[in-house]
């Protein structure tokens, strides 16, 4: 199942994409009236999801109140979260690398600890809406693509063994990053959460469609130059470790998103860096799931 958020006819609505990603169906034709995506990914049964993943093969001329997708606006899945993003700070070696060169650091190929930080996210942006440049805050604009976990049930000392079973599902994010913000203050948070700054989507794939742990590529490229090109299963830490490791200290809340972290390929990992600048269209890409395509605006 693919499920969206999206704005039709100045209606908010969640719905699922069919098998040929052409229409949307709204879940309240299934007889399923949750008022959000947070409400859906904790409330949301099994039997419900396989009703939708079948539901999704069904002609649209069956489905009363079915759209087609270029008639409707894309939203965000989760377009308002209830709390901060956690994120995976250089969890690809590759991107460790480049992160360590780019802050003239020495990177010896070690990680035995997951690094961990928060970026506040008070309006998620649609897959296609505007990435502003706040030209007034930085010249060192940059992109990350990362596959993210949204989590179904509260998780607190999960076992590795247990923690697929507290995911939802799987969407793709773009970490964007204001670098000399992020270095400046010698913490990330403040760079990686300004306004606008957590594209996110297309969809929210739920987790029986994809393998586990997912081995999913990854891709962006900035106005048609492939720059990032990886797959997630050369994370460093991986999901199971993650949630295992983070719930035992605290309760990670149902309708958390983790981001998983960025591969190589960032604009800060070429010499000269490739920052972002006004005009640039920003595409990330992670198989199975879909494609963000932001603009870069004043
Ligand atoms: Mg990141």
């Amino acid at each position: 199942m693919k499920i969206v958020t999206y704005e039709v006819e100045g209606r908010r609505k969640l719905g699922i994409l069919n098998a040929g990603e052409q229409w949307v169906y709204p879940l309240e034709c299934f007889g399923m009236d949750y008022r959000d995506m947070e409400e859906a990914v904790t409330g949301m049964s099994e039997s419900e999801i396989q009703l939708l993943n079948a539901k999704a093969g069904t002609d649209p001329y069956e489905i009363p109140g079915a759209a087609q997708l270029s008639e409707v606006k894309l939203l965000a899945p989760i377009p308002c979260p209830r709390r901060d993003v956690i994120c995976l700070g250089v969890n690809y070696m590759a991107h460790a690398e480049e992160s360590a060169r780019y802050k003239k650091q020495e990177f010896s190929g070690e990680r035995p600890y997951a690094v961990y930080f928060s970026k506040r996210v008070h309006q998620a942006s649609g897959p296609f809406d505007g990435i502003p440049a706040h030209r007034d805050l930085t010249e060192k604009l940059d992109y990350e693509v990362e596959l993210a976990v949204i989590l179904k049930k509260d998780a607190f000392r999960v076992s590795e063994a247990e923690a697929r079973d507290y995911i939802f599902g799987y969407t793709v994010i773009n970490d964007v990053s204001a670098r000399d913000l992020q270095n400046r203050h010698h913490q990330w948070f403040f760079g990686k959460s300004l306004d606008g700054f957590f594209p996110m989507g297309p969809c929210i794939v739920s987790a029986d469609e994809i393998s586990y742990p997912p081995k999913l590529e990854l891709r962006s490229r900035v106005n048609g130059e492939l720059r990032q090109d990886s797959n997630t299963e050369l994370l460093i830490f991986g999901i199971d470790h993650v949630i295992h490791e983070l719930s035992q200290g605290m309760t990670l809340q149902a309708g958390t998103i983790i981001a998983m972290g960025t591969p190589a390929g960032a604009g800060l990992g070429f010499d000269p860096p490739k920052f972002l600048k006004p005009g640039d269209v920003v595409e990330c890409e992670i198989e199975g799931i879909g494609t963000l395509r932001n603009p870069v605006v004043e």
